[in-house]
């Protein structure tokens, strides 16, 4: 008879291959068809329940700037999200994602106006070009929005947050009235980049550096203090006291000398005293050579040496305006040219500004709009455009003998990219939030205190950040914002932004967004009658900036935690690159302090940046950059989602085609598992004979159990910690070690051969089917297409069977009845035996006495193993050997085994022919062939 057809061979329509592709083309449309998303929050919706298990946990998504296509960087920081938000809705927790876009700002406005430049258009009609900037938000916030889709991550797509919902732009000018209200809103001066010919302020991304011709310029700065004053290590006591000793300052821009107020020495570095003859000069140490050279210095002499940090708080002499300036420190002095010694005009530089701030200079700013000095400096430069004083200063200075040198030279210098003239630095009324007012950085440095980081290095950075942050600017001269909200009183000149003026923007920006503040003129703006608190006047201008975009998405917390129906504030989580402690969550914490007077959210998570596989920053010039939408077509979301989740994200992550190969090959090696698992229970699921084994689990497949039960506690840890490399790494090895080496080995015998409803089959796919059960809802966080698709092959299925989707399903927890540590000590010594045994097999092997382990017979010594008498009739099965006899002494042999190979199980057996009916079967196979065949 034909035996074949009484084996239980493994059977499934899973297919072998993952065709990831289809899968997730079908999963996306059955997870949109069913709104699993929706379904999902109304199984978890227990009202009032926040800080409980379950209850609510608000993981708040940071805002992309919806300029172009996603990058691996977003595809990686919305995977690590969707991991925690599906796992913590697995665990029951109530878990909105609302995810986000930073719809206004520069890369938006600056990408539209080179666009638009091309097509003549006049920038006067800023409604017209603010609807195209939104125009080209939108577009880009639907092309990523498809993008994230395919990635397979769960939120409301349907409705996000934008910064540009009329409701959101309208919290934010609520929020900054209460900061003004607070009295956290000042204005200032503060230098900015300016283009005299266009009457501009001009951002970063709009400077072009282009050659110029500049002077060069030597000048001194002549010490004032007391000779002997002079604090340095060495006391010469034959120093020139009687001649003039100078500090030598070079600058190539003469023009921001009417607005110095201070020489910059760097602290670490070492000065030299220089005596030249008739005086002495003063130079940083490392450039005294090429200074020496420069001046063409033939007599000179060093008499004294000191670091720049004891020249702090001297005084000198301004070179052409009766004016003291302290020498101050500063650590961006370089000694990459000029003498070590700065020039210091808080007006005209941002260095500058920043050492202003420090030492509180005063922030002096001679020049106007157009370029040209005021009446605030010396007669021979008043009215002057500032190019021409360059001239008047340097002649002036070679008069009363200041100038040592000059020279000219090219050099890179900032141009305006619409008008290409030189641009310069100049200081303009700007709006602050004061840092220090009402201990807001003492309250933002408890809040952090407060706050859970991960990783831990996190905390310090940001309160570094903090600690030493200046006040923040949040004004910016552009057009595609949310304005400052704030009116000028015509009469007083003085600005009102709190109370009814305040409401007044909120009233209109919740009806026609932030477009109705740049449509209405202030009176139609403001109730009629509305009289300036301070003068009584009754007509009022609008201010014309708009506010910094992290001012914008720093009020997310407000604009959408306090609004959204389905969220609440705080958050519990921040999660975004590790950039972001300097950006987002600073904005973030700093506008939740001045409004709330506590962080926004209870932990933050960053995570690293991508690079190759090389340690090398992925850029389109070397060719390695990784594509989101590349590999998702080539490998599948879901390999794409296993790299995420197999890198530390503590660290940098790296990815290319070879770390991709290897993930895609881990994959494979879960869905094999998987697929195994699944193939040997398609006859365990006839209703009425689930779960049942007929007798009591076999040792083997409680030791599995045991397995699957620390598994679940470490991924339990794992995920709970953020520890996503840690839950890869225990899925990989469950299923590669203790499933494919061991256990799924050691069950095919009984599995295929033995008798359908014997115990010892039974008892396998008993095991069998709960490790699959806990493994789909294990991995489904991370392999979130692979899980779903496996639960479809599980229908009939044990209680899977009765959910539609595995995120409906909630995380397995580990069940003590199984955690059995004597099983546990003893299974670490059978598979050490297991080992000896192969060793010894092998050897036997090699020498040709046996062909193959189902013909062997293994003597184990029992010395030493005395356990081995309690599991006896277990060691065939373990060793995957027919024969096993226990013996005295300690040596492990292995021989060719009596009688003969069973033609159906192929093991060698005494008792095969045993049987009349069936001459070539063993005894066990008979028997089960004897109860299908009557
Ligand atoms: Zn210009
Ligand atoms: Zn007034
Ligand atoms: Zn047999």
């Amino acid at each position: 008879m034909e035996y074949k057809s009484t084996l239980n061979l493994p059977q499934t329509d899973f297919p072998i291959r993952a065709n990831l592709a289809k899968v997730e083309e079908e999963m996306l449309g059955k997870w949109e068809k069913e709104d699993i998303y929706h379904k999902i929050l109304a199984k978890n919706k227990v009202p009032g329940t926040r800080g409980q298990v379950p209850g609510t946990y608000i993981l708040h998504d940071g805002p992309p700037y919806p300029n172009g296509d996603i990058h691996l960087g977003h595809a990686l920081n919305k995977t690590l999200k969707d991991i925690i938000v599906k796992y913590k809705a697995m665990q029951g927790f109530y878990a909105p994602y609302i995810p986000g876009w930073d719809c206004h700002g520069l890369p938006i406005e600056t990408q539209l106006l080179k666009e638009l430049q091309t097509s003549n258009f006049k920038l006067q009609n800023i409604l017209e070009f603010r609807n195209k900037c939104k125009e080209y938000a939108l577009k880009y916030v639907d092309l990523q929005r498809n993008e994230f889709k395919k990635l397979g991550i769960f939120a409301d797509w349907a409705k996000p947050y934008l910064t540009i919902d009329h409701t959101y732009e309208a919290k934010i000018i609520e929020l900054f009235g209460v900061l003004a209200a607070k009295g956290y809103v000042y204005r200032g001066l503060k230098p900015i980049h300016w283009c005299p010919t266009d009457m501009t302020a001009l951002a970063e991304a709009e400077i072009e550096y282009e050659d110029d011709r500049s002077p060069s310029i030597y000048i001194k700065f002549e010490i004032l203090n007391p000779k002997s004053e002079i604090n340095s290590k060495l006391k010469n006591p034959k120093l020139p006291l009687d001649k003039p000793w100078s500090l030598i300052v070079w600058t190539t821009t003469p023009w921001t000398l009417p607005a110095n107020v201070a020489v910059a020495a760097h602290p670490e570095y070492e000065y030299v005293f220089l005596d030249v003859g008739p005086e002495v000069y003063v130079v940083a140490e490392g450039l005294l050579d090429n200074f020496v050279s420069k001046l063409e210095l033939k007599e000179h002499q060093i008499i004294d040496k000191t670091k720049g940090k004891f020249l702090e708080g001297m005084l000198c002499k301004h070179p052409f305006i009766a004016r003291e300036v302290p020498v101050v420190n500063d650590e961006y002095v370089t000694l990459e040219q000029g003498t070590g010694f700065v020039h210091i005009a808080p007006g005209h530089g941002a260095e500058d500004y920043q050492v202003g701030l420090k030492y509180k200079l005063p922030i002096l700013m001679p020049v106007d709009e157009k370029g040209y000095f005021d009446d605030t400096v010396p007669d021979f430069i008043q009215g002057k455009h500032y190019d021409e004083a360059n001239k008047l200063i340097t002649e002036k200075m070679k008069e009363n003998g200041s100038l040592l040198k000059l020279e000219f030279f090219k050099h890179p210098y900032p141009h305006c990219w619409r008008c290409k003239k030189p641009v310069i630095f100049r200081a303009t009324e700007q709006w602050f939030i004061a840092v220090d007012h009402k201990e807001l950085r003492q309250e933002a440095l408890k809040a952090i205190t407060k706050t859970k980081w991960f990783p831990g290095w996190g905390e310090n950075r940001i309160r570094g950040m903090i600690e030493t942050r200046p006040d923040w600017c949040v004004s910016r001269q552009r057009s595609w914002g949310v304005p400052i909200p704030a009116f000028y009183c015509v009469k007083c000149k003085k600005p009102q932004m709190t109370g009814l003026f305040n409401q007044a923007i909120v009233e209109l920006v919740k009806k026609d967004g932030t477009n109705g503040w740049f449509a209405k003129e202030a009176k139609d703006i403001l109730p009629a009658g509305t009289k300036c608190p301070d003068c009584g006047g009754t007509e009022f201008t609008k201010e014309t900036d708009i506010l910094d975009v992290w001012f914008e998405s720093g009020s997310s917390h407000a604009a959408v935690l306090e609004t959204r129906e389905e969220l609440s504030w705080p958050a519990d989580l921040y999660l975004e690159g590790s950039d972001q402690h300097r950006g987002w969550f600073q904005s973030s914490l700093l506008l939740a302090i001045g409004y709330k007077g506590r962080a926004p959210f209870n932990a933050v998570l960053t995570h690293g940046f991508t690079i190759d596989d090389k340690g090398k920053k992925m850029s389109k010039s070397l060719g390695n950059v990784v594509d989101p939408q590349d590999v998702v077509k080539r490998y599948g979301a879901d390999v794409l989602r296993l790299w995420v989740a197999s890198t530390d994200f503590r660290n940098d992550m790296a990815a290319s085609e070879k770390i991709l190969k290897q993930v895609q090959e881990a994959y494979s090696k879960i869905r094999n598992t998987c697929r195994f698992l699944l193939s040997n229970l398609g006859d365990y699921q006839v209703p009425g004979t689930r779960y049942q084994v007929p007798g009591e689990l076999l040792e083997i497949d409680k030791w599995i159990l045991l397995k699957l039960n620390r598994l679940i506690e470490r991924t339990t840890k794992a995920y709970n910690e953020f520890e996503f490399h840690l839950v890869y790494h225990a899925l990989y090895d469950f299923c590669v070690n203790d499933l494919s080496a061991f256990y799924l080995d050691m069950s095919k015998d009984r599995l295929y051969c033995g008798g359908k409803n014997s115990v010892e089959r039974r008892s396998a796919q008993f095991a069998m089917n709960e490790i699959l059960n806990a493994m789909i809802k294990l991995m489904a966080p991370i392999l979130s297409f692979t899980a779903e698709d496996l639960l479809k092959y599980r229908t009939l299925n044990s209680e899977l069977g009765t959910q539609n989707s595995v995120f409906l399903l909630e995380m397995p927890k580990a069940d003590p009845k199984y955690l059995d540590t004597k099983l546990e000590e003893r299974w670490e010594k059978i598979l050490k035996l297991k080992e000896e045994v192969y060793r010894e097999l092998e050897a036997v092997r090699g020498r040709k006495e046996i062909a193959a382990s189902t013909e062997a017979l293994v003597e184990i010594g029992t010395k030493g193993r005395e356990w081995a008498k309690e599991i006896e009739a277990l060691l065939p099965l373990v060793l995957i050997v027919p024969q096993v006899k226990l013996v005295a002494g300690e040596a492990i042999t292995v021989k060719h085994a009596a009688g003969e190979k069973c033609v159906r199980c192929w093991l060698w057996k005494e008792d095969v022919g045993k049987e009349p009916e069936h001459k070539t079967l063993c005894g066990r196979c008979a028997n089960v062939v004897a109860k299908i065949t009557p």
